[in-house]
């Protein structure tokens, strides 16, 4: 069959290209290359290090029998603050925004794995939970696709109690590990937000959640500062940690002292936390 070649046939291919069904096939291209030089990286026999001039040199190498992959530890959750899907994808894909995560979640619950859950994706930024102050390197980012003011739907949240519970089993992560991206960087983050549904997610053992206050009585000397350091808050600016906490055990978005009730429930979080 002979086809003639006309502008129109071409600008049709054109239409038919940017509507094809695999439109990261090059930053795919991208990703495989760059695993490819990390796994040759793990592949290298151990080298000495120059710690002292003094060091002596072995007369023959010994390798460990002895090892596995370095796991995560930590899952952080966020909320894209984007307007789609589609739209955190690209994001992810373009080397200038220096932003990935691990998974991304749509609206309609479709589950996006990004990245390798063994390599580093940059999600967290500038933060610390606790003595870490480099969660990226420990840690599971998972995005979900909201814009900061919508509910999230009912099919997202079903998809990320299943990747959830695939990572706790897969990787041994503690349920006080589940956290959020407001919790680790108080004083940039707000995500992901006040609508998450951080008490139902405890009930299924992610993240912890406090038990009925009625019959708490809070220390008289109780420390404010150092029960949100106990949790794992960088407390460097106490009114930034008391917002981050508010947001996730609060859903309330001020970051004034605690009232009594709200008192009380720092206590109870914090012993959650101690024992
Ligand atoms: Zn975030």
């Amino acid at each position: 069959m002979h086809i003639k070649l006309t502008t129109g046939f071409i600008l049709f291919l054109f239409s038919l290209a940017s509507c094809s069904p695999k439109p990261y096939s090059a930053t795919n291209k991208v990703y495989a290359k760059q695993t490819k030089a990390f796994a040759k990286k793990i592949t290298v026999t151990p080298t000495n290090l120059i710690i002292a001039d003094s060091l002596k040199s072995p007369m023959y190498p010994a390798y460990t029998t002895n090892f596995g992959m370095r796991k995560p530890n930590i899952v952080v959750l966020h909320y894209t603050a984007q307007n789609s899907c589609e739209q955190t994808l690209q994001t992810f894909t373009k080397p200038a925004t220096q932003v990935s995560a691990h998974y991304v979640i749509c609206k309609d619950g479709t589950l996006h794995h990004m990245l390798n859950d063994y390599l580093r994706a940059w999600h967290a930024g500038a933060g610390k939970w606790g003595n870490n102050n480099d969660v990226n390197s420990s840690s599971i980012g998972i995005e979900i696709d909201n814009n900061g003011l919508d509910s999230f739907s009912t099919a997202q949240i079903n998809t990320l109690v299943g990747v959830l519970l695939f990572l706790k089993k897969e990787y041994n992560i503690p349920a006080e590990n589940f956290i959020g991206h407001s919790d680790v960087a108080p004083a940039r983050k707000i995500d992901p937000g006040l609508l998450f549904p951080w008490k139902a997610l405890s009930e299924k053992g992610f993240g912890w959640w406090y038990d009925d206050t009625t019959g708490v009585n809070v220390p008289v000397d109780f420390n404010i500062k150092y029960a949100l350091k106990i949790i794992g808050y960088d407390v460097k600016n106490i009114p930034n940690a008391i917002g981050a906490f508010k947001r996730h055990f609060l859903n309330t978005a001020n970051d004034l002292l605690f009232t009594k009730p709200e008192e009380k429930i720092l206590y109870a979080v914090m012993l959650k936390y101690l024992n």
